[in-house]
């Protein structure tokens, strides 16, 4: 295993290569999920102005020291409008919940505590007095200006992935627009003369090609925009063709799928010896040994293992990082601890194993889905995330504390 390079120098090294790769302004409707490219701060205060949080009366609490007291109705308030005259002593304006809050009221009384009943037409009611049926402290029911964000306070760092609530956040800020990291282009290669087309009929000794859909989909979760390729055959003319289609497109990324093996038929190392460079391709990890990192001129190049779990565990480990790297995204890769549910033995390599987790004491239990096999999908499918055996690790009895990697 001296030979076998440890993940974290892997990345540490694929890091030190890859660049941010600039960015661009979205309108918010396309925002959900870009990465913010800098820091953003609020030009505004929010609210804005002294708002009610009530439909009821906005009243000067000095008059209110007692439950009881009548007031005369002066004016109305809708959100939206001012109120542009002076409550003197006894006043009160009727006041509609998000309106401005007259400078010269200080509290809002909801309609609730008053002895008015507005029905569903509050405007309509003309009462010109309301008896007060509690008493009022300065501030009650006012959302006051700036309590929720002042200008020039720090919203998001550089690096936030958008969600639901920062687009609406951006739009409470005046924002049109946000400036979001680039999407790394990925163009996504496999080969092998087994591999049938889904939608094609089965020959024996064939399977469908799996693993092109497979990375476009963590490609596009991650934050890319995925080009698949139609699978090469198992030649090194196929698998030369197949590089140059591909870097034909300029991608930001390239990412194969299989033929890193040590098999008769694995060309894609020695296709990416001959048009770049080799950086290495033995990483102490399992599944997904036959890793090949290298690059081709600008490119950086993923040579990820051909059988489905390994493909899908390393682009987690070594492709997610990259690409996170390039779009200046912040990890957010999720572990959790647990215990084991049962014993696991290991061959020292850093093990990525798939568990489904339960609630049974404390902390969740691990338990395997099954044959870890590396060809054996639906492993990944039952799991609810990888159980990460630490690299010189042999055997972790029924009970070891871990930790676990969630799948999302
Ligand atoms: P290889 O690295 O070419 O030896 O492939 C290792 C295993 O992964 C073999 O069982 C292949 O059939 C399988 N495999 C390779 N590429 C794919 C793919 N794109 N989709 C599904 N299975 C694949
Ligand atoms: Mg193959």
């Amino acid at each position: 295993m001296a030979d076998l390079m440890p993940v974290s120098e892997a990345l540490a090294r694929i890091l030190s290569e890859t660049n941010y790769i600039g960015s661009e302004r979205v309108p918010l409707a396309l925002a959900l999920g870009r990465v913010l490219e800098a820091d953003v701060f609020s030009r505004l205060d929010l609210p804005p102005f002294d708002a009610s949080s009530m439909d009821g009366y906005a009243v000067r609490s000095v008059d209110l020291a007692e439950p009881g007291v009548i007031l005369r109705v002066i004016g109305d308030v809708a959100a939206g409008r001012v109120f542009d005259g002076l409550l003197k002593a006894g006043e009160a304006v009727r006041i509609m919940t998000g309106a401005a809050v007259p400078s010269s009221a200080d509290a809002v009384i909801p309609v609730e505590q008053t002895d008015a009943e507005w029905g569903g037409h509050p405007g309509a009611t003309g009462s010109s007095e309301v008896t007060i049926n509690r008493v009022a402290r300065p501030g009650d029911n006012i959302r006051r200006l700036g309590e929720n964000v002042v200008r020039g306070q720090f919203i998001w760092g550089a690096g936030t992935k958008l969600r639901p609530q920062d687009i609406g956040m951006a739009a409470s800020l005046g924002l049109t627009d946000l400036a979001v990291s680039r999407k790394p282009n990925v163009v996504i290669i496999s080969s092998g003369d087994e591999l049938i087309k889904p939608g094609n009929a089965l020959p024996s000794g064939a399977i469908y090609e799996s693993n092109g859909v497979m990375l476009a989909a963590l490609v596009e979760q991650w934050g890319g925009i995925a080009t698949v390729l139609p699978s090469a055959p198992d030649t090194q003319e196929g698998v030369r063709g197949m590089f140059e289609v591909a870097l034909a497109l300029s991608p930001d990324i390239l990412v194969s799928s299989a033929g890193v093996s040590m098999g008769a038929a694995d060309y894609v190392k020695s296709v990416l010896a001959e048009l770049g460079e080799v950086g290495f391709w033995k990483i102490n990890i399992r599944p997904g040994k036959p890793l090949a990192y290298g690059r081709i001129g600008n490119v950086p190049f993923f040579g990820l293992p051909g059988n489905p779990v390994s493909a899908m565990v390393t682009a987690e480990i070594v492709l997610r990082p990259a690409m996170y790297q390039m779009t200046g995204h912040a990890d957010d890769a999720q572990t959790v601890s647990a215990v084991t549910g049962e014993d696991i033995p290991s061959d020292g390599r850093q093990s990525y194993l798939r568990v489904m987790l339960s609630r049974e004491g404390s902390l969740p239990t691990a338990h395997l889905t099954g044959t870890q096999s590396s060809g054996a999908l639906f492993s990944l499918v039952m799991a609810d995330g990888l159980l990460i055996v630490p690299e010189g690790v042999t055997f972790l009895p029924k009970g070891s504390q871990v930790e676990v990697r969630l799948l999302r």
